[in-house]
């Protein structure tokens, strides 16, 4: 098919959820897509925060067919080892002591709601409130998405979750005001990506923990887009110095297939029991062998050294490059733009001139590039961005 063949069979047979693009995408490379015009982008938005190796990674894609040639799906019906090596390596790496995994950052979120309310019942506790923030997408599953700010987004699918609580994010006594004994579970990004790449303060994330243990609720991270080494720390938690309860991951943890997880403290694991949740396709085989893969390389202190010094580089040139009209700022390779006026012509300009990137909300962009972009990489985007900048009205 060519491109004009693909995009008139995807308006005939495919529900139309999403805008797209013109180009139609056929074949990675690192920090390259290639359409099927055979033309060549550098890729800023890495399949939404995903593509941790870039694309096509050849270790990768090694590892991913040995072991699809060997075995690639039982269910979790039976045991198999490379699911028991991806959670040793999550565990021994955090401050979790198990974890619970499943396909998609919607479905963690999902799963961490489940978990939050047995665990309240255990404990006796009535309230099942739930508090997540202005600007929070948790994802579009139907609890997920009754976390899930956005009015858009929920309004057409209620009724929702009952008792959720939104609260002014990075506002501490707005917090207060409704974290009380109700609240089973306080939902957060330790850096917000869809909402407008906002990082946390410390003062609010340190504080949350103290008014959910003064509550009994319990704290989940949602790091499904900031966690992994985004940040240019494995966990996005351990730049603020302070611990959650739970913990949901999914986006770059096998490289581009999808997988979820949910990591948990002892106390909580211990409140769920053989089945209260589970799933036909998580985590088998083959995406546990290549999450492996990614954890390995992703972990390294040398690695996630270069994601920090090459998110400082990324910020540095673009506040330099853009001047005034743009506030720059974000943690690591999650950078956003916020400037005066709606960024999608920027974005088309951009494409144009070859480089791909993605918005988080009106008039702000979002850089979440694979994180072995080169300081090359980053230069070039750069340019291009301040180029096109100068072009858009
Ligand atoms: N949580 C956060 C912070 C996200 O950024 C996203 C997706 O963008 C989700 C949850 C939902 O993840 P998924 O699209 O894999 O369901």
């Amino acid at each position: 098919m060519n491109a004009q063949e693909v995009i008139e069979a995807e308006e005939r047979y495919i529900l139309r959820t999403y805008l797209r693009p013109a180009p139609v995408l056929e074949r990675g490379e690192g920090m390259h897509l290639f359409d099927t015009e055979g033309q060549r982008y550098l890729d800023f938005a890495a399949g939404i925060a995903v593509a941790a190796l870039g694309h096509s990674d050849p270790q990768w894609a090694a590892v991913v067919a040995k072991q699809a040639a060997r075995l690639t799906h039982v269910s979790n019906l039976y045991y198999t080892a490379p699911q028991v090596e991806l959670a040793r390596r999550l565990v021994e790496a955090s401050f979790a002591d198990k974890v619970f995994f499943c396909n998609t950052g919607t479905e963690a979120n999902e799963g961490a709601i489940k978990f939050a309310r047995k665990f309240a019942a255990s404990q006796g506790r009535p309230g099942r409130a739930l508090v997540a923030f202005q600007g929070a997408f948790h994802g579009r599953t139907c609890g997920a998405l009754s976390m899930t700010h956005k009015v858009a987004y929920r309004e057409p699918f209620e009724p929702l979750l009952p008792e959720v609580r939104f609260a002014p994010f990075n506002d501490l006594e707005a917090a207060a005001r409704v974290i009380d004994d109700g609240v089973c579970a306080v939902f957060v990004e330790p850096v917000q990506g869809e909402g407008g790449v906002r990082p946390a303060t410390a003062e609010f994330l340190q504080g949350l923990r103290r008014l959910c243990d003064a509550h009994g609720a319990l704290l989940v991270f949602d790091e499904v887009q900031c966690g992994l080494g985004r940040t240019g720390q494995l966990w996005a938690y351990q730049g603020y110095g302070v611990e959650p309860d739970l913990l949901t991951l999914a986006k770059p943890l096998a490289g581009g297939l999808p997988i979820g997880a949910i990591l948990l403290r002892q106390a909580v694991a211990a409140e769920i029991g053989p089945g209260d949740h589970g799933s036909t396709f998580a985590a088998g085989p083959v995406v546990c062998a290549a999450a492996c893969h990614v954890f390995d390389r992703v972990s390294e202190p040398d690695f996630l050294g270069r994601v920090a010094a090459a998110g400082e580089r990324l910020r540095q040139g673009l506040t330099t490059a853009l001047g005034e009209g743009a506030t720059v700022r974000g943690r690591g390779l999650l950078v956003g733009v916020e400037v005066d006026r709606p960024v999608a012509p920027w974005i088309e300009a951009a494409r144009q001139r070859g480089l791909l990137v993605i918005s988080a909300g009106p008039n702000i962009l979002r850089l979440c590039p694979p994180l072995i972009a080169t300081d090359e990489d980053i230069d070039t985007a750069v340019e291009i961005l301040a180029t096109s900048w100068r072009e858009v009205p």
